[in-house]
């Protein structure tokens, strides 16, 4: 072996050749982020491979994603200088344990066919089990127990085993419903996602040849992200390596940030304890990131008590100071991202041109993505988005779109199947059924046989009388829509207060109507409240479920930019077919937990404001445990960053078409100062006030306010004191929504204007961007800005 050549080595530092040359007994890596760790575990498993100590099929090499295990691979790959043939048993913990249950399904009463629940599956799963059981539903939710369940698997116990102390969970019936709902599964030959690991437990626990068998198989383990496992991982993990101990776990206190979903930091303190002699090898050295953004990272996590503690140190130069940016709005936040996304691109920002490939926007919650998938399709900008679907593909998100699809085209009837029986209406498959015969029979749309199934009663009961109000509902709503009907000879429009920039009436289908009583935003609203879909997600008490409201509301939000919903669903539908995957570089979106890991020479935190980030949640919480959380994320963030780290923050984001102003993250002042660059935000120095003031369709007086609030907030007037004053993007070429808008500052009451269609005029009120014109000939009318000329004779 010594005398093979080993250039895989010579990449290393000491201490990480130490942990790679140390192939027997216990090790393990605890050090800081871009200290190497990931990369001595891939030089591990070349130097087993290399060393002839193992076959591909005898390490066994737990990652944290997928794409973390095929990057892995690859790298292995790279180091030998060959394609590897196979590591079967490098992946995740869940595509590991699939596999290995397969083979002992029937030790757990499965077949080897099993299926796998989705969270859908599982929900209605309960629900039946919770109907069954004659609790109320409406107050104690599937989701609920779903909660429960997916926690108590994820600390292994099995019903036998849920302690004492949890007897008063859900009623007092959890661990009764959690045996019937493990019976359940074993009847329909399933488990769901939880099971995948507990059962291997189980089996490894109570079958000690299938154990050993294992043990001898599995000669080492590896372990990647070991911060973030849950007991179940844990005890299975320990059962492995039980025998031959030849286990090495990489990790990082600091970057433990899946404590909300079960993982237990504790499990790197007990290591030392299970695995006595075990040994702890420190990297201090991060190769990632530039003297600055380490700094700064280092600032941030300092916050954090009961931290085991490491000092990190780079040898590369200071480099470019952490970036720190204002903005008016979320909106703004991504334009400029946009823009200095193009620049560096260029490299004219005195920062070498980077690759798309090469940058990251990394947000605290999903709902963030849709203003940079937005502005960046408009832009033009390659972009994709990782670890999840895009804002548009989201469950909740398709949803909603299914009902505004079909007000607008009651024929749509994928979009009918889709929202018939959610929220939940009592309307099964049989009753589907009915209804797709009925519209067969009558060669109609789902809507109209729906309707006739009722009317002729082949619907009954509570989901008929559902149903009827279903298609009522959609009725009324695309009524609302359309507007009014005007009877003859009738005139919509005389109201001197109605915003006219089109023809007082419509004609839609032979009928006028006058203009529609309320906005598309309103309408959405109205349709998402009262269909009940938004109070389904309310109800539902997993932690998913404030984040699919949020993007409800973002995605009501989005509405804002459209002329109407017909308008809004063309856009998507331009998205969607955007959707095959092109080759070249783009920048990646994701959040911060799916950045885990993985490192970018220039990334961008935008978001970071009190109540997204630090998230209402954990600041709501008493203690600091959640706080922390969110601290370590937000290290998790800034050390993915290799040479340009960006932070920005948004003055105000528009919730429901109202302004709401936010804080500046309390994170931001954890950094240090010395290593940090504040940037001017465009529109507050250089006369963009006016501009910035004229955004959005509030009115002037709410944006005032709004403005007034956040500008004189601490946390402004300290950037402001921090501030180099620098101006960060002029001239600004391309902003063009804001030379619209600041022609809106420009008017002034008294002014003498001309309108497209209503001729002169003169200005006698102001209203956001709506203004309203005493017409020489027309009379007095609110127009629409945009529209009006200043008067230059
Ligand atoms: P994280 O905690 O974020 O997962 P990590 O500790 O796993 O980080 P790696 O991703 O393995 O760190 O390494 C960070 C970067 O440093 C990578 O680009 C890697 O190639 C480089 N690197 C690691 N060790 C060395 C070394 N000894 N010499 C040069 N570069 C190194
Ligand atoms: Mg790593």
């Amino acid at each position: 072996m010594a005398a093979r050549p080993a250039p895989y080595l010579d990449d290393l530092n000491p201490a990480q050749r130490e942990a790679v040359e140390r192939l027997d007994g216990p090790v393990l890596m605890l050090a800081g982020a871009g200290t190497g760790k990931t990369k001595a575990l891939t030089s591990r498993i070349v130097h087993l491979l290399v060393s002839g100590k193992a076959r591909p099929n005898e390490i066994l090499s737990v990652t944290f994603t997928n794409k973390a295990a095929r990057e892995m691979k690859e790298r292995v790959g790279r180091l030998l200088g060959q394609q590897i043939e196979g590591m079967p048993w490098l992946g995740t913990f869940h595509s590991i344990c699939v596999k290995l249950l397969r083979r002992h399904a029937e030790l757990v009463g499965l077949k080897s066919n099993f299926t796998i629940l989705d969270t859908d599956d599982q929900i209605r799963l309960l629900k039946q089990l919770i109907a069954a059981n004659n609790i109320d539903e409406k107050r104690w939710p599937a989701r609920q127990l779903s909660g429960l369940i997916d926690h108590w698997k994820n600390r292994a116990w099995v019903p036998t085993k849920v302690p004492a102390s949890e007897a008063s969970a859900f009623n007092n019936r959890g661990t009764e419903l959690y045996e019937q709902y493990q019976t359940r599964l074993r009847e329909l030959n399933a488990c769901d996602f939880g099971d995948l690991l507990l059962h291997m437990v189980t089996i490894f626990q109570t079958h000690q040849d299938v154990l050993e068998q294992y043990q001898r198989w599995f000669r080492y383990i590896l372990v990647d992200e070991y911060q973030d496992t849950n007991v179940a991982q844990y005890l299975w993990l320990r059962l492995l390596a039980g025998a031959h101990k030849n286990i090495c776990c990489v990790g990082d206190d600091d970057q433990s940030i899946y404590g909300w979903r079960g993982a237990e930091v504790g499990n790197i303190l007990r290591f030392e304890k299970d695995f006595p002699g075990a040994h702890v090898v420190r990297l201090e050295q991060n190769y990632r990131s530039t003297a600055h953004i380490l700094a700064a990272a280092s600032g941030v996590i300092r916050g954090n008590e009961g931290r085991l503690g490491k000092e990190l140190w780079t040898a590369a130069d200071g480099g470019e100071k952490v970036r720190l940016i204002g903005h008016w709005d979320g909106e703004e936040e991504a334009r400029w991202i946009g823009e200095e996304i193009e620049a560096l691109q260029k490299g004219t920002r005195g920062i070498r041109p980077h690759s798309l490939d090469d940058m990251a926007i990394l947000v605290r919650a999903s709902h963030q993505m849709r203003a940079f998938e937005d502005r960046f399709l408009t832009i033009g900008l390659p972009y994709r988005v990782i670890g999840g679907p895009r804002f548009y593909e989201r469950l909740e998100i398709r949803d909603a779109m299914a009902y505004f699809r079909l007000v607008v085209s009651p024929d749509d009837d994928l979009a009918f199947e889709r929202i018939v029986n959610t929220p939940k209406r009592g309307l099964g498959d049989k009753a589907q059924q009915v209804i797709q015969h009925t519209a067969r029979e009558f060669g109609v749309s789902l809507i109209e046989g729906a309707r006739i199934a009722v009317e002729e009663e082949r619907i009954k009961g509570k989901g008929g009388g559902q149903l009827r109000l279903l298609c009522e509902n959609l009725a009324r709503w695309r009524e609302t829509m359309l507007g009014p009907v005007l009877r003859p000879g009738e005139i919509d429009g005389d109201d001197p207060t109605d915003v006219i920039d089109d023809e007082p009436a419509f004609v839609v289908g032979g009928t006028r109507r006058g203009r529609p009583r309320v906005t598309h935003m309103e309408l959405a609203e109205m349709i998402l409240d009262e269909s009940g879909y938004t109070a389904m997600w309310q109800a539902d008490k997993t932690p998913e479920a404030p984040g699919r409201l949020e993007n409800l509301k973002e995605l009501v939000k989005a509405l804002e930019q459209f002329e109407n919903l017909q308008g809004f669903l063309e856009h998507v539908a331009l998205i969607m077919d955007n959707e095959s995957e092109e080759a070249g570089a783009k920048v990646s979106i994701m959040t911060l937990h799916a950045a885990k890991g993985l490192e970018f020479p220039a990334v961008f935190l935008p978001g970071w404001e009190d109540g997204l980030f630090p998230s209402q949640r954990s600041m709501d919480e008493s203690g600091v445990k959640g706080l922390e959380e969110e601290r370590r994320l937000a290290y998790v963030g800034i050390t993915r960053a290799e040479e340009l780290c960006t932070i920005s923050f948004a003055g105000n984001r528009r919730v429901f078409g109202q302004w709401q102003s936010a804080l500046p993250s309390r994170f931001i002042d954890e950094l240090p100062e010395e290593h940090v660059e504040v940037l001017t935000p465009p529109g507050l120095y250089g006369g963009g006030y006016g501009a910035a003031a004229a955004y959005g369709t509030g009115s002037g007086l709410e944006t005032r306010a709004a403005e007034a609030n956040v500008y004189n907030s601490p946390g402004w007037k300290r950037l402001q004191e921090r501030s180099t004053q620098r101006p960060v993007s002029q001239p600004r070429e391309s902003r063009n929504t804001i030379i619209d808008l600041q022609a809106v500052s420009a008017f002034e009451m008294g002014q003498r204007v001309f309108h497209q269609k209503f001729g002169y005029g003169e200005i006698i009120g102001i209203e956001g961007d709506k203004l309203e014109i005493a017409f020489e000939k027309a009379g007095t009318k609110k127009v629409v800005a945009r529209f009006v000329h200043a008067e230059t004779d």
